[in-house]
């Protein structure tokens, strides 16, 4: 501090424990190369919309039709019309009585993340947590007030969980267990024992799942995403969905929560959510309106994750360049839009993912995601999203195994 300045406002101390490196130094760091003229090579998001995707023009046309309805306020947890599409879509999942008033909308799965959590945590409980897993889950619990104790899926399990030895990491203070799937980072699609395995195990112990299946739709090859609702009737699932991903329309920030299975007890903690639904007044009405239209009839993600669309072909080319690298590896990626290779621990003996994001964007100006930033111990992964052009991953591939060439040399 310089003599005579006033010393900087504080910052909570809570947030110390929180990151979010997706869009955290690195990415600044980038802004500023951009700055100076400088092409850089985003492939720390998965935005679709930065890549080109657009969202299907029948979204688009039920939005602006609804714009003159869309002024005021709407009801704290959704509009009508999308809570009721999103039950319908439950019941064509097998949960035929799933109504609309278990369905509680918000702007984005990641508001209602926050929601679920703040509703439910006092301080010092838990909530498992894959790893690596989407960082929101972390910071939501620790900000929350809450301990996240990770479940690590590994590598050479292809990130499956390993459901034995979770049981070992329950305690009396464990609460629930999030589950992502299709999961982010790993592009893992949980086959349905390991689903089932997780819903037994979450009744025996009396926890709430939150299954965050926000990619549901994006499964590559055989692939099949399996719902997590209709495997845990007798404790309290609470599934997220929305408009994001599979429906490339992140920036009108729509989601949904599901809240099924032993309902008789969870009457207090939903009504809990709405309160706090309430406070936050009501989610983006325009978007809502879009949720009916995205559900009902075609989906279009099929054509970019079926054989020769778009995001089929870019997962193909991260495929053979790692294949055709000798510093990396990967576990194809079966769901989601992100691929998570390792670096070969053989060549390179202790590796610094975040030196190397650091240094990928000084020189050859691609920006990823160090893959200790999704809460594993290893440093030798990193997270890529598959939006851009199969020819653009290509290409940037060549120039990650170029810097791997330099360092392995040095
Ligand atoms: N959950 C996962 C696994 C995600 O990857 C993301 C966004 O990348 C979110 C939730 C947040 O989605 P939303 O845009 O609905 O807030």
């Amino acid at each position: 501090m310089i003599a005579g300045m006033k010393p900087s406002f504080q910052t909570a101390g809570r947030l110390e424990a929180v990151r979010y490196e997706i869009r955290g130094a690195l990415a600044r760091r980038a802004r500023e190369l951009e700055q100076q003229g400088n092409d850089v090579l985003h492939l720390n998001i998965g935005n679709p919309g930065a890549f080109g995707f657009r969202t299907p023009e029948t979204m688009r046309r039920a939005v602006i039709r609804n714009l003159p309805f869309s002024e005021g306020y709407g009801p704290q947890a959704g509009i009508f019309p999308a809570r009721e599409a999103v039950a319908m879509q439950f019941q064509a999942r097998g949960l035929t009585d799933t109504r609309y008033d278990q369905v509680v909308v918000g702007n984005g799965v990641s508001e209602l993340v926050d929601l679920t959590l703040r509703s439910l945590l006092e301080p010092e409980d838990e909530v498992l947590v894959p790893a690596p897993d989407y960082p929101l889950w972390t910071a939501a619990v620790v900000l929350n007030g809450g301990k996240a104790v990770h479940y690590q899926c590994r590598e050479s399990d292809g990130f499956l969980p390993d459901v034995a030895r979770i049981e070992e990491q329950i305690t009396s203070k464990t609460r629930a267990i999030v589950v992502i799937n299709p999961n982010n980072p790993t592009g893992a699609v949980y086959p349905e024992e390991t689903l089932q395995a997780l819903a037994d195990l979450a009744t025996r112990h009396d926890l709430i799942i939150f299954s965050d299946e926000i990619y549901d739709s994006i499964c590559y090859e055989d692939a099949r995403f399996v719902p997590m609702a209709p495997l845990a009737p007798e404790t309290l699932c609470v599934s997220f969905g929305g408009l994001s991903k599979v429906y490339r329309a992140c920036g009108w920030r729509v989601g949904w929560a599901v809240f099924t299975g032993a309902l008789e007890r969870a009457e207090d903690y939903m009504l809990a959510v709405e309160k706090l639904a309430a406070l936050r007044l009501s989610a983006n009405v325009p978007g809502q309106w879009a949720v009916q239209t995205a559900l009902g009839g075609y989906q279009s993600i099929a054509d970019l994750v079926g054989r020769d669309g778009r995001l089929f072909e870019s997962r193909q080319a991260v495929i053979e360049a790692c294949e055709r690298s000798r510093f990396l590896e990967l576990v194809k990626p079966m769901g989601a839009m992100y691929a998570f290779p390792s670096v070969r621990t053989e060549v390179f003996g202790d590796f610094d993912d975040h030196r190397f994001a650091a240094e990928l964007l000084e020189h050859k100006h691609i920006l990823i995601v160090p893959g200790s930033s999704f809460n594993i111990p290893e440093r030798n992964h990193f997270r890529i999203t598959l939006l851009p052009e199969a020819e653009q991953l290509t290409e940037a591939f060549e120039r990650i195994d170029d810097l791997l060439e330099e360092l392995a040399d040095e």
